[in-house]
């Protein structure tokens, strides 16, 4: 059989189909694609699109990944915590505005450590049983990720970054570990949060052999939720000159990825909405069907730069739901507040 109605059957493909798929130059095959990503999502969670509030809550890191603009050794980061105090208003105000569903993300900052992380997870889930609770900070112990889960973490995104070993090599510092990351995801799922894992597109030294890795990983591991965002330049970081990731490919990727897993919460991500003025909902369009809004307080908004120009105003901005609802259903979607869970 041909690799597209293997794919268009929901057949497993092997690496090399993956490539064929990944570089096929027909314009019909994106149209293809981008509808039976499109009918998948409506099928199975509506045409809805989930929205969640990410709380950016820190923005040091004790490492040095090599595209990242909070990398340890960028000098020029602006570097802020918010007090334990302050993410707990943020999810109060947050959940009056009609969030069921708290972002934390952050660098790996030790300050967070499992007590103090744990203590604000309780807090949150205490004021708001009814609320889900995502972590984002990076590789942990099992130990620690087992506590976080005891406090009531329901879901946590840990981006793979690439599964091709070399490729992950020259995008980390010899200190991190493919190996290391991939026993957090499976950690993860083993304790029962809704795991998360993605790739960036585009990112130095990618191919469309490495982003084939990345589907026979993604199909193998089956993550609840899988983030997927092109590679953007920041200024302070080694790769300050190298290119921005494509968003046609970003956006091929993603309908591949709901085609090979229809159940996945894919987030249309603000890298995307960076790269091209209409990429959340062409994101939306591809397959996609979650938004995070940015909730994290003014004065430090826009401080978490991770790459060159993250944009931080308009759609992407928690004050404007109605102005996002009302673009959703310029395209026919809804915005929805629930909480959104994976469907098994
Ligand atoms: N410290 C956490 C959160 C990282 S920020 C962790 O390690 O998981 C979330 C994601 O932003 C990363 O996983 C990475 O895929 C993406 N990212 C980082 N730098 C980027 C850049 N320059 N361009 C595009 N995406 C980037």
């Amino acid at each position: 059989m041909d690799y597209r109605e293997k794919l268009l059957s929901g057949e497993k493909l092997t690496e090399d189909e993956w490539v064929l798929a990944i570089e096929c130059r027909d314009r019909s095959f994106d149209d293809l694609i981008r509808e039976k990503a499109s009918s998948i999502r409506d099928s199975i969670y509506g045409r809805k699109v989930y929205c969640r509030g990410l709380i950016e809550f820190t923005s040091y890191c004790r490492n040095d990944c090599l595209y990242c603009g909070l990398r340890r050794s960028s000098a020029d980061a602006l570097r802020y915590r918010l007090t334990p105090d302050l993410i707990l208003d943020t999810v109060d105000h947050g959940y009056e505005a009609g969030f069921r569903t708290f972002v934390l993300q952050g660098g790996e900052d030790r300050y967070f450590d499992d007590e103090r992380l744990s203590l604000i997870v309780r807090s949150i889930k205490e004021m708001h049983p009814d609320a889900a609770v995502t972590l984002s900070v990076g590789e942990r112990s099992t130990e620690s990720y087992r506590r976080l889960k005891e406090a009531g973490a329901d879901r946590y995104l840990l981006r793979h970054e690439t599964a091709d070993s070399e490729h992950y090599s020259h995008l980390h510092p010899a200190d991190m570990s493919r190996e290391n990351r991939i026993r957090c995801l499976h950690d993860l799922k083993e304790l029962g949060y809704q795991t998360g894992a993605g790739m960036m597109v585009g990112s130095p030294g990618s191919s469309s052999r490495t982003l084939a890795r990345d589907m026979v990983f993604l199909t193998d591991l089956r993550p609840e939720m899988v983030g997927i965002g092109p590679f953007i330049p920041h200024s302070s970081t080694p790769f300050r000159n190298e290119k921005r990731g494509s968003v046609e490919l970003t956006l091929r990727m993603l309908s591949l990825v709901r085609i090979a897993l229809p159940h996945a919460m894919i987030p249309s991500t603000t890298a995307l909405a960076t790269a091209s003025s209409d990429g959340q909902l062409q994101g939306i369009l591809h397959g996609a069907n979650v938004i995070m809004p940015d909730i994290t307080p003014q004065e430090e908004r826009g401080k978490y730069m991770i790459y060159d120009g993250k944009k931080i105003t308009d759609e992407e901005a928690g004050e404007n739901l109605e102005r996002i609802a009302e673009s959703m259903r310029s395209i026919g979607y809804e915005l929805s507040m629930e909480r959104g869970d994976y469907i098994s």
